[in-house]
C-alpha cells in the first residue's frame, strides 16, 4: 500500500477546491477524503454542512471506475452548542472514518486574526478544555485531529505546552479510553512548525499506554498530499511505534509503517 492520508478535503468542502481524480493519481491504493461540517462556522457566519448525498453519490460513481478506492469521511468540528445538531446530522449516514476537531470557541474560530491579539497562555487555557470536552462529550468519532488547532498562530515552546500537562494528559487518556487515534496532522508539525509540540505529546500518549497513531496532512489540494509522512513515520520508529491505524467502516485496522512508504 502506498501512503495513505487520512485527512484530506475536495471541494466538498468549502475551503478547497481540489478533485477525487487528482488525489487517486497520488496513490496506487486507497483514498479517503475528510470533509468540513462545522455549524455555525465564524468563517462564513453560516453552517458548513457536508453534502451527504451529492458526496455519497460522487463517491459511488467514482468507485464504479477506480475500483473501489475511495472510502467517505468527514472531519466533526465540534462545539458544545452544536453537539445535537451533529448527531442529528450523522444518523443513517457511512463514513469510513470520523475526525474530531476543535476549529472555533463559539466566537471566533482559532486561525482568525483576533485570537493573535490574546495571550498564548489565555488562548491555551480556553482551548485545551474545548478540546477535553471534545472527546469526552462525541462518541462516535475515531480520530483527534490537529490538537494543536488552537495554538497554531503562535510560537508555542514545549516547555509552555508542559505547563499544561495534566488536561492535555487527559485528553490522551480519554482518546485512550475510548479506542480513538491521536493524529500526527503533518502541516501543523512541518508547515506551522510544531513538531516538538508533537512529540511532547508522543511521548505523554505511550506513556499513559495508547498506540494508535493517525497520519493526516489535512491537504486542501494535492499539493500537500502525504505531505512529509516519511518525516512522520521517523519520528514514530524512533519512539518505538511502528503501525498506523487507519479505518475502513470505522473499524481500526494497524498498518506496518514501512507499508506507509510512497511507492508511486
Ligand atoms: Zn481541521
Ligand atoms: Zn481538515
Amino acid at each position: 500500500m502506498a501512503i495513505y492520508d487520512q485527512h484530506m478535503h475536495t471541494y466538498f468542502s468549502p475551503d478547497a477546491s481540489e478533485v477525487f481524480e487528482e488525489y487517486l493519481k497520488q496513490t496506487s491504493g486507497p483514498i479517503v477524503t475528510t470533509e468540513h461540517l462545522d455549524f455555525n462556522d465564524p468563517f462564513s457566519g453560516k453552517d458548513t454542512i457536508l453534502d451527504y448525498e451529492k458526496y455519497s453519490k460522487t463517491i459511488d460513481e467514482l468507485n464504479a471506475q477506480y475500483n473501489n478506492r475511495i472510502r467517505k469521511g468527514i472531519e466533526i468540528g465540534y462545539t458544545k452548542d452544536s453537539h445535537q445538531q451533529i448527531q442529528d446530522y450523522l444518523i443513517g449516514k457511512d463514513f469510513d472514518v470520523q475526525l474530531l476537531s476543535v476549529h472555533q470557541n463559539g466566537e471566533y474560530d482559532f486561525l482568525q486574526p483576533i485570537v493573535k491579539e490574546k495571550e498564548v497562555q489565555d488562548v491555551m487555557n480556553e482551548y485545551f478544555p474545548l478540546l477535553l470536552k471534545a472527546v469526552e462529550n462525541f462518541p462516535t468519532a475515531n480520530v483527534l485531529s490537529h490538537f494543536d488547532y488552537g495554538i497554531r498562530l503562535f510560537e508555542v515552546s514545549v516547555e509552555e505546552l508542559q505547563e499544561h500537562q495534566s488536561i492535555l494528559k487527559k485528553v490522551l487518556q480519554t482518546v485512550i479510553d475510548k479506542n480513538m487515534a491521536f493524529e500526527l496532522n503533518t502541516r501543523s508539525m512541518y508547515q506551522y512548525g510544531n513538531v516538538d509540540l508533537y512529540e511532547q505529546m508522543i511521548s505523554w500518549y505511550l506513556e499513559l499506554g495508547g498506540n494508535s497513531f493517525s497520519l493526516g496532512s489535512d491537504a486542501h489540494s494535492i499539493a500537500y498530499y502525504g505531505f512529509h509522512f516519511d518525516d512522520a513515520i521517523a519520528l514514530l520508529e524512533k519512539h518505538g511505534v511502528s503501525t498506523v491505524t487507519v479505518f475502513e467502516q470505522q473499524k481500526p485496522a494497524e498498518l506496518s509503517s514501512s507499508q506507509f512508504k510512497d511507492v508511486k
